[in-house]
């Protein structure tokens, strides 16, 4: 089966969270299972740079503002991968974010940018971009693919399917209704409960849930907590008339990235079978980060961006019981100012026992996940959740919340999960996992029960291959 993904990032060229991950793995796992998966990308600079052995396979001519568009396909610096990318200089060549620019305001053109990304999405569906290649199904990733959905819609016969995945609800891609004119869309796709406006504004993510053969989303918990109104950012009701078409796959663990026995970053490898060796990762990382060096205090980590998501606030509440339990605590993450402050105080009034890193640093992340006993993910809602399943895969056993990913992924048996979401319930779980720490035999089972949990991309492949045929065979 072909099939053409359609996303705004992929790792490690250009990544702002999960997405990347999962753009860079699937496609590669579903080559490995006997697919002709390939990815569709914007030409940001770093992505142009990447491409290696490429043709142009496309004049698009003056598009979404750009006088000159162009696609070239070939295949990233160290990939085998198949990629179509996007050379829009005027809307993609800048410095700064995929999405923002370096101050962390919204690029005003990304209503063009995302457009052109759908467009082409399309284009290759319906056989016109590439005349050596057509696929299948087309998979389009949140908002920013979204509108390759609704625009292969408007090109009937049409030869192949559509799949949007939804990453994260709470990104909608929403602009000003007075733009609609500059997407190029017939009037009759912007009214009605199956338009792409939504409470006075233009909406990509709307057009992806009512344009989309089929929906998906990460987990089969965030599946059906979408559907209300605590989850559904507002587009519950869209999703409830679509419950038939929703679907909830997770994503895996890219095993070439993320596994300790063979992990580049961190100063020592282990398994399951030799996990003394794990020690070493955590001295280091408590001499790192200033800590005092001391095996007998369980280290919590944190890998994660600083947003209201996230549920970090709980955390600070919570730090004085994590410290009075004999806890320590690392963090590695950037995003909201008052976060950053709040946890930069933390360090600043217990520097033995709380450790801060403030910016967005790979090698890092794996030593931190490598090096703590436990990694914290006290999240208000998560889709997935990537790293308490890097945790799981190195023995650092997740505490989570119980919502979305994290509750279909974590279990008594391999970590700590509490449901309010408050500081005491937190709390709770920290006192918990430190009393279950300090039970040595308890705490080794449970790790090696972690480790051994499959949370492979080839299962997560198999799953979307149903999926494809599923909707290859309604109307
Ligand atoms: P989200 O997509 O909501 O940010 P996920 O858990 O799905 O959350 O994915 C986050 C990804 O980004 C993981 O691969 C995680 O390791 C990585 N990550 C988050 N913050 C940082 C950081 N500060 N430095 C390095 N990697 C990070």
């Amino acid at each position: 089966m072909r099939v053409l993904h359609v996303a705004a990032e992929m790792f490690p060229f250009v990544k702002t969270g999960g997405l990347a991950d999962v753009v860079a793995a699937l496609p590669a796992a579903q080559r490995a299972a006997g697919l002709d998966a390939r990815v569709v990308l914007p030409g940001y600079p770093a992505i142009l740079d990447a491409l290696r052995r490429s043709r142009k396979v496309h004049d698009g001519g003056a598009l979404f503002g750009a006088a000159r568009v162009t696609l070239r396909q070939g295949v990233l610096a160290d990939s085998e991968l198949p990629v179509y990318v996007i050379d829009a200089p005027y809307l993609y060549s800048r410095e700064g974010g995929p999405y923002q620019d370096a101050a962390g305001r919204e690029w005003r053109d990304n209503l063009q940018r995302f457009a052109l990304l759908g467009w082409y999405g399309s284009h290759l569906a319906a056989g016109d971009a590439d005349t050596r290649w057509q696929p299948q199904l087309l998979h389009c990733h949140d908002w920013h693919a979204a509108l390759a959905c609704t625009m292969l819609r408007l090109h009937p016969p049409r030869s192949s399917r559509t799949v949007f995945t939804v990453h994260n609800l709470a990104y909608q891609g929403r602009f000003d209704l007075g733009d609609f004119p500059l997407l190029g869309l017939p009037a009759r796709c912007l009214d009605g409960l199956d338009g792409i406006e939504f409470h006075g504004q233009l909406s990509f993510m709307k057009a992806g849930l009512v344009d989309a053969d089929v929906i998906s989303t990460v987990s089969p918990t965030y599946a059906r907590e979408i559907t209300t109104a605590e989850f559904g950012c507002g587009l519950e009701g869209v999703l409830r008339s679509r419950a038939d078409d929703l679907h909830g796959i997770l994503n895996g663990v890219d095993p070439a990235v993320w596994n300790p026995a063979t992990d580049p970053h961190i100063v020592s490898r282990y398994d399951a079978a030799h996990l003394d060796d794990k020690a070493p990762c955590k001295a280091f990382i408590q001499q790192q980060m200033g800590l005092s060096v001391r095996s007998d205090a369980p280290l919590f980590a944190v890998v994660s961006r600083l947003s209201q998501q996230k549920g970090l606030d709980l955390l600070l509440e919570a730090l004085p019981a994590l410290l009075a339990a004999g806890g320590q605590l690392v963090l590695l993450g950037s995003g909201d100012a008052a976060l950053e402050g709040a946890f930069r105080e933390a360090a600043r009034a217990h520097p033995t026992a709380v450790g801060v890193q403030v910016g967005y640093d790979e090698a890092m992340a794996h030593r931190f996940i490598a090096g703590a006993d436990v990694i914290l993910l006290p999240s208000r809602f998560e889709p997935c959740g990537l790293t308490q399943l890097y945790g799981l895969r190195y023995g650092t056993l997740p505490l989570v919340r119980r919502v979305g990913g994290l509750a279909d992924t974590v279990d008594a048996s391999t970590g700590f999960s509490f449901d309010a979401a408050d500081a005491t319930s937190l709390r709770g779980a920290v006192q918990h996992a430190v009393a279950a720490w300090r039970d040595r035999p308890r705490w080794l089972s449970m790790q090696q029960t972690a480790m051994e949990r499959d949370h492979s991309w080839s299962a997560a492949a198999a799953a979307y291959t149903e999926l494809y045929r599923s909707c290859s065979l309604k109307g």
